[in-house]
């Protein structure tokens, strides 16, 4: 690879398998300094889940030396990496050989084992399946002490499988050995407008059938339905030169016009983290070009839209919103600032505005049904944008069990609907569980759940959960994936 894709390179180095053991040496001295009655929790920095949890009333397990590269090998392309390593400084390591992770979800501060755990997703997952598709092996710290390795077929393999939707309650990864793909400087991007849902959706089914679209290689893909009527899907081609490849001719048999038209382009780049954002940058231009860089980041600056919430997109603030702070995690304090102190609920109710309800909610739906939903969510919900991003498990786990080669498209949505002070608990969020299951869809368990016991065992195997906790945690130190998810433990 070239520097250029890297221009934003922070100088962040591996940390060595000796530092490692140090790390892992620490997280166990802070485990056995947990009181054997007591549950053992993370004690971490940052989190991207959206759930509220409990608040911890002792000591946690120390995992903060746990948050770099151990090692990349670039010519086997693969990396170990510590559990709580975030995709910035994961990223950061691997652009400067030319590499990057099979999946690296859009928020910076999301980390491997986090991803891994809480089913990351990205526009390389129609192609490539889900961040733990791509693990070789894993160290787990399992509720008993002990680090176990696992791997897909070994003694552990139950373990292996099962971890993927877990949320650490089967143990914390410490150490991933992940496979690397290789990217050059610059994507180049199509943003293609569709009018109908149905649409789209037959588009994406012939993309990941075929890896292109009019001629050119899609490498990337994911899309936004900003009203209905108005659909989106931003096909991303790695380029070297800014400019569009057209697929060979032998390949794509006769490419189109346009095709022809779009290659090549100079490469200019966008820049997304100064003045102008990036959601609205789909509406406005058909074709564009980042460095492969900016381009994982670009939902980061905004946090997708929802920075608009906080005003971050006036410009009349955004000139003096300081660049650094572009960035989802300071939002994500923001929120958590909103939520503590009340402020929304009472500007609401200061203005006689009937109280919200929070609707923060990524779903899986099969590519065929993605239009049925879309138009219920548009009745029933009403929130806009969406975010849609295809997907394709490449295999089967149980915790999360999607069709192993069936496409789906992600539906993701965050923010607030005005619901009123009797309205039952979480109408909206009870409704989008019924109506994602009817369409044979799954939902994440990152933000609030409310199925009873049966039917979530039911959708994510509780007896394969209970079997390989009670296997690698007989005296329940880690709370449940259900205690986690719905409890809200
Ligand atoms: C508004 C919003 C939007 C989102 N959008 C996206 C998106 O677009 N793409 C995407 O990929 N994801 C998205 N997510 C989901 C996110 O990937 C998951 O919540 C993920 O689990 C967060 O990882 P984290 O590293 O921040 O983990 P944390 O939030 O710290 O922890 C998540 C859970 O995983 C457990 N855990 C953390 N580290 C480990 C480990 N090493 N081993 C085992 N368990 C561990 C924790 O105990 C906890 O239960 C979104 C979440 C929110 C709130």
């Amino acid at each position: 690879m070239t520097g250029s894709a890297g221009s934003k390179l922070l100088s962040v180095a591996l940390i060595g398998r000796a530092a490692h053991q140090a790390a892992v040496d620490r997280l166990r001295r802070s485990y056995d300094a947990i009181a054997p009655s007591e549950t053992v929790r993370l004690a971490k920095k940052t989190s991207n889940l959206f759930r509220q949890r409990a608040a911890a009333s002792g000591p946690g397990l120390d995992v903060s030396a746990l948050d770099g590269v151990i090692a990349i090998d670039p010519a086997g392309r693969t990396a170990d990496v510590q559990g709580m390593c975030t995709y910035e400084h994961l990223v950061e390591e691997t652009l400067r050989h030319g590499l990057i992770p099979f999946v690296v979800p859009q928020l910076k501060t999301i980390t491997l084992g986090g991803a891994v755990t809480g089913l990351g997703i990205e526009s390389t997952s129609f192609r490539n399946g889900l961040p733990h598709e791509s693990v070789l092996e894993m160290d787990i710290f399992t509720g008993s002490g002990e680090v176990v390795t696992v791997t897909p077929g070994g003694e552990h393999a139950d373990l292996f499988h099962t971890f993927p939707n877990s949320y650490g309650s089967l143990g914390y990864a410490t150490r991933l050995r992940i496979r690397l793909e290789p990217v050059p400087a610059y994507a180049a991007l199509r943003h293609v407008r569709f009018h109908e849902a149905d649409k789209l959706a037959a588009a994406v089914a012939e993309i990941v059938e075929s890896r292109e679209w009019d001629g050119i290689r899609v490498d990337g893909m994911d899309g936004v339905a900003f009203e209905p009527g108005e659909y989106y899907l931003t096909l991303a081609t790695w380029s070297e030169d800014g400019g569009f490849e057209v697929v060979p001719e032998e390949v794509a048999q006769r490419p189109s016009r346009r095709a022809r038209k779009l290659a090549p382009q100079p490469p200019k780049t966008s820049d997304y983290t100064g003045m102008d954002v990036y959601y609205r940058s789909i509406q406005q231009r058909e074709t564009d070009v980042l460095t492969v860089h900016d381009y994982l980041w670009r939902w980061d600056t905004d946090w997708f839209w929802c920075s608009g919430a906080f005003g971050a997109q006036d410009p009349r603030i955004r000139r003096f919103w300081p660049r650094r702070w572009r960035r989802s995690d300071v939002y994500m304090k923001l929120l958590g600032l909103d939520r503590r102190f009340g402020i929304a609920d009472r500007l609401d109710r200061r203005a006689g505005r009937p109280q919200r309800e929070r609707v923060i909610q990524d779903v899986e739906v099969p590519v065929e049904r993605i239009g049925d939903f879309l138009d219920w969510f548009d009745a029933e919900v009403g929130m806009r944008p969406v975010w849609l991003c295809p997907l394709v498990a490449t295999g089967d786990w149980p915790t999360y069990p999607l069709e192993a080669g069936r496409t789906y498209i992600n539906a993701g949505f965050w923010g607030t609907v005005h619901v009123g002070p009797d309205a039952p608990e979480a109408p909206r969020n009870r409704a989008i569980e019924t109506k994602v299951h009817e369409l044979g869809g799954h939902k994440s368990l990152y933000s609030d759940a409310f199925y009873d016991k049966d039917t979530f065992d039911r959708l994510y195997d509780g007896a394969n959960l209970a079997a390989v906790k009670h296997r690698y945690d007989p005296d329940d130190r880690f709370i449940t994936l259900y205690d986690k998810a719905v409890a809200r433990r």
